[in-house]
């Protein structure tokens, strides 16, 4: 089967400066670096690397080639990978000394998704696929409706974190995944507990506490405890999108959902031990190492 991811795709600029520009002020920076980011570019590369067929469903602007090449190199079908005419994605990120980070985020092409994308990508796709989305892009509810009219299961993101977008979009998914803070406002904002959502399946990531999957119909849930492994992290920037992006992985190849989430609770693990995002990413090799490590 094929994980089809619609998503945003963003171009990090991350400088290092030594304090933020004062109004009217012209800084030199003291370091910069680019990398790949967007959650929906990290959850599919998540899953390409745990070993997925992943189709990539989104848009860059013509400065974006580099992107849709790292998507490719790294197993994602770009195919349905639009270029427009807006910018690609991108974050502004300025960091200063003591850490403290201040971010531009450019939307772009990410919310110049084509009209006629979602029809395409479906066309590609067969029943009993999986279809996720997160908040980054346009076009994200009317993807859903389509996508299980065609027969696939539906799995969303609710991040960045959007109390309308994410009542819009809830009834009828197969798989929600929020954190800790995410669940929090959506319960609040609903004034209903997670337990008694519309959805088949509640995946609630607790940072080093680990992840809970809530399954069935409301009024007769089953609760799956998944733990994290204990690890020292250094960065836990993308945890989740790593834990969903393998979680899917591990459900489209056909595991039972405890297995599946044990890989995306190891893979977690690794990641958060490395620095960066998506560069911080296992691969099938590495996830399957550090549960025989563990066994
Ligand atoms: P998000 O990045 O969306 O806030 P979480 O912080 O809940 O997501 O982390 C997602 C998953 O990553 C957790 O369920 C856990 O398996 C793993 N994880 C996160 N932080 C740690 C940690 N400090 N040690 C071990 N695993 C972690």
């Amino acid at each position: 089967m094929t994980l089809h991811v619609l998503g945003s795709v963003n171009i990090d600029h991350v400088y290092r400066v030594p304090h933020a520009p004062g109004p009217g002020e012209t800084l030199a920076d003291q370091g910069y670096a680019r990398g790949l980011g967007g959650k929906g570019a990290n959850q599919a590369l998540a899953a390409a690397r745990a070993g997925a067929a992943v189709r990539f469903v989104g848009a860059i602007g013509a400065d974006g080639g580099w992107t849709r090449h790292h998507l490719a190199s790294t197993g994602v079908a770009v195919d349905h990978l639009a270029q427009v005419s807006e910018a690609t994605g991108h974050a502004v990120i300025l960091v200063e000394p003591c850490g403290e980070n201040r971010i531009i985020i450019h939307g772009g092409a990410n919310r110049a998704l084509p009209a006629s994308l979602i029809d395409a990508a479906l066309s590609a796709a067969r029943p009993g696929d999986w279809w996720l989305s997160q908040n980054e892009t346009t076009r994200v509810h009317e993807s859903f409706v389509a996508a299980r009219a065609a027969g696939l299961r539906t799995a969303y993101a609710a991040a960045p974190f959007d109390a309308a977008a994410a009542e819009a979009v809830l009834d009828g998914l197969d798989l929600l995944a929020l954190n800790e803070g995410e669940a929090a406002a959506l319960e609040t904002h609903l004034g209903q507990p997670l337990a008694a959502l519309p959805v088949t399946h509640v995946l609630l990531t607790l940072g080093a506490q680990g992840a809970r999957l809530i399954s069935g119909a409301p009024g007769a849930r089953t609760v799956l405890e998944v733990p994290a492994f204990p690890v020292t992290p250094i960065d836990t920037t993308g945890a989740g999108d790593c834990f969903l992006g393998v979680a899917l992985a591990g459900l489209d190849h056909g595991l039972e959902a405890a297995e599946a989430l044990r890989r995306a609770a190891a893979a977690a693990a690794i990641q958060v031990t490395r620095p960066g995002a998506a560069g911080a990413l296992p691969d099938v090799t590495e996830i399957d190492a550090f549960l025989a490590e563990r066994a």
